[in-house]
């Protein structure tokens, strides 16, 4: 997803552009996939592999 041809609603120019507060913030958060941050989709795919690790050290015989 990009936000090169979105227009901002509080000073129509190109959010890209970034000339307010709101074109940074959402361009900001349009573009947080991109960088090394982790999103929230992976933080439950590591929580869902780290329970299925526990369940399966917890009911490992021996
Ligand atoms: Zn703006």
């Amino acid at each position: 997803m990009s936000c090169e041809h979105l227009v901002c609603a509080s000073c129509a120019a190109p959010v890209v552009e970034g000339r307010c507060l709101v074109c940074r913030s959402a361009r900001s958060r349009l573009h947080r996939h991109d960088g090394v941050g982790f999103s929230p989709q992976l933080m439950l795919l590591v929580a869902v592999l780290l329970a299925v690790v526990a369940v399966a050290l917890v009911h490992l015989p021996g």
